[in-house]
């Protein structure tokens, strides 16, 4: 699974790029974040690929005049640390982070897109990217 910012300038905003990539390689690709207007567009996805598939599929995006950025491995929480304050909570722009039912802290990978918000709000410095 990588994380990967997808920036579309004006003349390809409007091509349908992503879904013939899917096509193509039948790899599935989740869009976490998407800010578009007529001029530029921006998708932060997570791809279900690792290694050569991965590079094929980044090429492909790359040969359609899309920018490529390979984003940041997600997260590290240290729960020895962790004193489940929630104050990573509401600066996590996607709701990657959350308090489950008994108010510890839950981490949902999938949703984090490896802003680093979190880990400069945790007070006691539980959160890391490598
Ligand atoms: S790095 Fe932290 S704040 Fe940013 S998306 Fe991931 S969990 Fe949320
Ligand atoms: S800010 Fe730090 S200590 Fe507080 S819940 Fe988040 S990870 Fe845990």
């Amino acid at each position: 699974m990588a994380k990967v910012k997808l920036i579309y300038s004006h003349r390809v905003v409007d091509k349908p790029i992503l879904a013939n990539v899917v096509l193509r390689t039948g790899v599935l690709i989740n869009i976490l974040e998407a800010k578009v207007n007529a001029q530029k567009g921006e998708l932060i996805v997570s791809i279900s690929a690792e290694g050569e598939k991965l590079k094929e599929i980044l090429n492909l995006f790359r040969e359609e005049g899309v920018e490529v950025q390979e984003l940041a491995e997600t997260l590290r929480i240290d729960w020895e640390r962790c004193i489940a304050c929630g104050a990573c909570i509401s600066p996590c722009p996607t709701g990657a982070l959350k308090f489950k039912e008994d108010w510890s802290l839950e981490f949902e990978e999938d949703k984090c897109i490896g802003c680093r918000i979190c880990v400069t709000t945790c007070p006691v410095k539980a959160i890391n990217i490598p």
